[in-house]
């Protein structure tokens, strides 16, 4: 199906940037298509109580949040696609996004398709997730005050979480499956010379323990096949993130680690009339609240933007001909 009508804007990705950006566009009179995608509601889905996002003082559950965030862009009149975009043409305007067969076109794009927090891919991990298995100590830390806690990782992440939860915790050990670190030897300092922190290293997380919620982890020492459970209430896996950028390759420019590249202050990417907001650009804060606000960005550049262009067309009708 190809259909004549051209949008304003098209978001791809349906969780806090994407949904705060069809919000604004909305409120913009921009008829909003959003391309949500069959997970939408991203990394909060698989979060349980979020605390720190202002405007819940009782916090509330991810899920919820989503539902919310969802509700609000279609009171203003976005229109929602539940499905995955599968391929895009940015070479040309209007630009051209497909599910399948099915081709939409718009004057903009705002891309807020997330990054996902790689996971070990243990059936307990998933099975546990959000109780007491988590992917982000800045927002789980103060669930886990006096308790022991494990963190899977030997990055920046890891020692930068591990040093995050000592503060609420009891103990951190962290588990790493070689001996020497990818973090950079400051972070490592610092976590080590934590007294709450300890280290246990050329180990994985086989598996983790609990029914209801998490009580524990086994560890296999990877030179030995010893295997010893620890004790646990939380464990936070800190092994990366991805950004969900396989369907732009090729066609905007990206850094080393696959996430888009915005200019300056600005969600604009190296293609005029298309614009990226949230985690998919930004690997430093990913905060639901972060990756909101900058989806409100993208859709006021997207306005801005869309009205220069359309302004320049109308001064190049109105020139006189020579
Ligand atoms: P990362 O640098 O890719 O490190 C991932 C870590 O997880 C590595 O130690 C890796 O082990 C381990 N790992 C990966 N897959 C695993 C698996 N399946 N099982 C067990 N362990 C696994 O990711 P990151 O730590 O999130 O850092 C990403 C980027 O952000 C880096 O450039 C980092 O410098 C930056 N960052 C900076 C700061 C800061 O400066 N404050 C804080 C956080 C992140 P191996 O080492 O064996 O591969």
């Amino acid at each position: 199906m190809s259909t004549n009508d051209v949008r304003e804007v098209i978001v791809i990705g349906g969780a806090c940037a994407g949904y705060t950006a069809a919000l604004y566009a909305a409120r913009a009179n921009m008829r909003p298509l959003v391309i949500e995608g069959l997970n939408w509601g991203g990394q909060l889905m698989i979060t349980s109580d979020v605390e720190n996002y202002p405007g819940y003082p009782e916090g509330i559950l991810g899920p919820e949040m989503m539902q919310d965030f969802r509700r609000q862009a279609e009171r203003f009149g976005a229109e929602f696609v539940t499905d995955d975009a599968t391929k895009v043409d940015f070479s040309e305007r209007p630009f051209r996004v497909w599910i399948g067969d099915d081709e939409y076109r718009a004057e903009t794009v705002i891309i807020a398709t997330g990054a996902n927090a790689r996971q070990l891919g243990l059936e307990s991990e998933k099975r546990l997730q959000g109780r007491g298995v988590s992917y982000c100590a800045v927002c789980d830390a103060a669930f886990f005050k006096d308790a022991d806690i494990v963190v899977a990782g030997g990055g920046d992440s890891a020692m930068e979480e591990a040093t995050f939860l000592a503060k609420f915790a009891d103990k951190v050990s962290v588990v790493h499956r070689r001996d020497v670190f990818r973090a950079s030897p400051i972070m490592v300092d610092r976590a080590e010379s934590n007294d709450k922190v300890n280290f246990v290293l050329d180990s994985v997380v086989d598996e983790v323990l609990g029914d209801d919620r998490v009580s524990g982890v086994t560890v296999r020492n990877l030179k030995t096949d010893e295997r010893t459970d620890l004790k646990a209430e939380g464990f936070f896996v800190a092994i990366g993130h991805d950004p969900n950028t396989e369907l732009f390759r090729g066609q905007i420019d990206m850094d080393e680690a696959g996430y888009i590249v915005t200019k300056g202050k600005s969600t604009e990417t190296s293609i005029p009339g298309v614009f990226a907001a949230g985690d998919v650009q930004d690997h430093v804060y990913r905060q639901a609240v972060t990756a909101a606000g900058s989806g409100c960005m993208a859709a006021l550049d997207a306005e801005r933007w869309l009205a220069a262009e359309r302004g320049r067309l109308n001064d190049a009708l109105a020139a006189p001909r020579s």
